[in-house]
């Protein structure tokens, strides 16, 4: 938290230049956007250009995807929620509104961008985080508004909508994920064939395996403690992401309520679940994913992986049990002690 305030403050970041074990040139900056602390990690030549790069590409994409921005699409988008104004947008952000919308439809709507009035009331919506618990009645007037079918998007013409005055959209739940895919395609045109990615804590991005071809190793935390894993994926190129009430919550009257909204009810996702972490190629999957598993629950969430077949996940659920699903068994080791979780694996 302290670095995320030192580097929000000053805008600054750090840079070091090193060789790895394998003598590779390494790369690797530290920057704050979408309102975390990002590092990027290149070996080879042209580092420095590179991580340069992937710094533009992602201000690039906040500047259009932020809600808090006051210049960008989704701000203007939001702003103009009057039941009836057609919004230009530029053509990456009707790209991602279109994923966005898919992903809902796909999830049940347990993924919902328009869940931005309901994050705003429980003081999610803003970095000032000033959390309150609003009361049922004021949770269930904003409810209509949580309503991805009121959310139109033509495509060609890179325009949307937004029927009802009053809504709004967040793309917090999938901006980084984009933004990690497009980081990866940045590093892979510049010629760069390994890197690692950590657009916030939760968001992975890998391209290629070490210097040395050997996988990354990427360590899942544990829900309950900061400064330990349940275990380590080891993975080459494609992309992590990991929901969990952890990362952002307030506690009043002794209840934790967490970031993950379920758009049914609109109070904090509670399905048993600590943690979901999600691995594919795709990046705004992973990250849409992971959020929409965690508002499922573990049921729901196995079953929709026993349908999908394009991806694997690591559920820690409330009960201590931690679930793997088959396609992870060989990349996923587990903390030796166990952390006093216990392993399962999920089969199709
Ligand atoms: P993080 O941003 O902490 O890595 P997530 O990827 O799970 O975690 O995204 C949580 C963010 O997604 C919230 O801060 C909010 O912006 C948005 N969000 C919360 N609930 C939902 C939901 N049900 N559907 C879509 N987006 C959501
Ligand atoms: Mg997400």
């Amino acid at each position: 938290m302290k670095l995320r305030a030192l580097l929000a403050g000053c805008a600054a970041f750090l840079m070091l230049t090193g060789c790895a074990a394998s003598g590779a040139e390494e790369t690797e900056r530290t920057f704050f956007a979408m309102d975390t602390v990002m590092q990027v990690r290149v070996f080879g030549d042209g580092g420095e250009e590179a991580v340069q790069a992937v710094c533009d590409e992602v201000q690039r994409l906040e500047s259009l995807l932020s809600r808090t921005q006051p210049e960008s699409d989704i701000t203007r988008l939001n702003q103009s929620a009057d039941g009836g104004t057609w919004v230009a947008l530029d053509g990456e952000t009707a790209e991602v509104l279109d994923m966005a919308l898919r992903y809902g439809e796909e999830t049940g709507g347990a993924f919902d961008v328009t869940i931005a009035p309901v994050m705003d009331a429980w003081g999610f919506g803003t970095s000032e985080e000033e959390y309150r618990v609003p009361d049922g009645t004021e949770l269930a007037a904003l409810l209509p508004l949580v309503d991805s079918g009121l959310l139109t998007l033509d495509r060609e013409n890179s325009s949307a909508w937004l029927e009802t005055a009053g809504m709004e959209v967040d793309l917090g739940g999938i901006a980084k994920g984009y933004a990690a895919d497009r980081a990866k395609a940045v590093l892979e045109e510049a010629g760069i064939t390994s890197a690692l990615l950590n657009l916030g804590s939760s968001t992975v991005g890998l391209v290629g395996g070490k210097p040395d071809g050997s996988p990354w190793r990427i360590a899942v935390r544990d829900p309950a403690d900061e400064s330990a894993s349940l275990g380590t994926l080891a993975l080459t190129d494609c992309s992590v992401s990991t929901s969990g009430g952890y990362e952002r919550y307030f506690e009043a009257d002794g209840v934790i309520y967490h970031h993950i909204l379920d758009p049914e009810t609109g109070y904090p996702a509670e399905k048993g679940l600590l943690s979901v972490t999600v691995v594919t190629d795709d990046g705004s999957r992973a990250d849409a994913w992971s959020t929409a598993l965690y508002v499922m629950g573990a049921e729901e969430a196995l079953s929709f992986w026993r349908q999908s077949g394009d991806f694997e996940c690591i559920l820690c659920r409330s009960d201590g049990t931690v679930q793997v699903t088959e396609g992870l068994e060989e990349a996923f080791t587990a903390e030796e002690d166990g952390n006093g979780y216990t392993f399962e694996i999920v089969r199709r």
